[in-house]
This record gives C-alpha cells, structure tokens and sequence, in this order.
C-alpha cells in the first residue's frame, strides 16, 4: 500500500505550466458533467474521448503521469452503472494500465475509486484514478517539505499519452 496524497505544492522540474488554472464558473455544478458536455470554461486535458467516456490527466496529479476515467454519465456508486458500463468501464482501465506501461514504464500502478468523502472523494462523480509509482518516488521534497517533484509537465505528458492514443481507441 502506498501512501497517495493530493500534494499541497508542486515542483515542476521541466517548466512552469502553459494553462492557468480558473476559477471553476459558480453556474456548474460538477466539473466532469461540464467536462462531457464541451464546456471550455473547464480545463480538460484529455488523452481520449467517446462517447461514453473520458480519459485525461489529473490536472492536481499525485504523481507524474496521473490519469483519470471517467464515464460521461453522471454516477457516483459502481452500483448505479449498467453492467454493460461498468464492463465497457474497466476494458478502457486496463488499457490505460496498458498504456502507461508502455509510455511512462511505471514500477508499479496504483488504481482507486473513491465513492464517498469519507473515502476520500473531492469531486462527488465515479472517476478511476491511476498513478503511476516510480522507483524513487520517496525523496526529500516529498518526505520532507510535502512537495510533489513532477518530472515533466502535464502538457508533455498529455502529447506522450496522445502518441500512444492507439493503445485505447480499440477498447470496445
Ligand atoms: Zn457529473
């Protein structure tokens, strides 16, 4: 078990990030609905898109290469998915294990769902999470000051996930 955390503060070793980060518009109501429905006053740094669902990187990433799926139909429960969804759900989840293996040759992965605030939960629509764990993820900024090193900056990391893209698009 790894002791994922939402990092307080980011290093960016690269560069500093292209986007800004908004103020999310008071008029929505969940941020992934916004996402699904073309909303661009959200940022969406997607990998992949259907229309059933999405995959994007975790623009708060808990580590370097941090992905999300996310189905576009507004659920928070495993339950409250049709089993031909929740089957669709997890063919694409394997495939972003699939795909980070081959993009950012992780040591490990870690996948999580977290239904509930007391689980954890910050945005109250099923997403699954996964991170990728490095070799020498322990380190002193991490450890020491509660600051995430990230060894490349999203926007890279979204164009390497975008060559690959192939890995996914057959996941149906
Ligand atoms: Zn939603």
């Amino acid at each position: 078990m790894t002791d994922l955390k939402p990092y307080e503060q980011y290093l960016w070793s690269p560069k500093r990030e292209e986007y800004e980060n908004t103020e999310i518009p008071e008029d929505i109501d969940c941020i992934f609905c916004a996402q699904a429905e073309g909303d661009d006053r959200v940022t969406k740094l997607e990998v992949f898109e259907d229309d059933f669902l999405m995959v994007e990187l975790n623009i708060f990433p808990y580590n370097t290469g941090h992905l999300l799926v996310v189905p576009k139909r507004h659920v928070n429960s495993l339950t409250e998915l049709e089993d031909e969804e929740r089957n669709r759900l997890f063919a694409m989840v394997a495939k972003v294990q699939e795909l980070q293996e081959e993009v950012v040759d992780p040591a490990g992965i870690d996948v999580g769902i977290n239904i509930g605030e007391a689980a954890g939960e910050s945005i109250p629509h099923l997403h699954v999470q996964l991170v990728p764990i490095y070799e020498k993820d322990r380190g002193f900024m991490e450890t020491s000051l509660d600051t995430k090193v990230m060894k490349k900056s999203l926007t890279d990391m979204q164009e390497e996930y975008r060559e690959r893209v192939d890995i996914l698009e057959d996941y149906w």
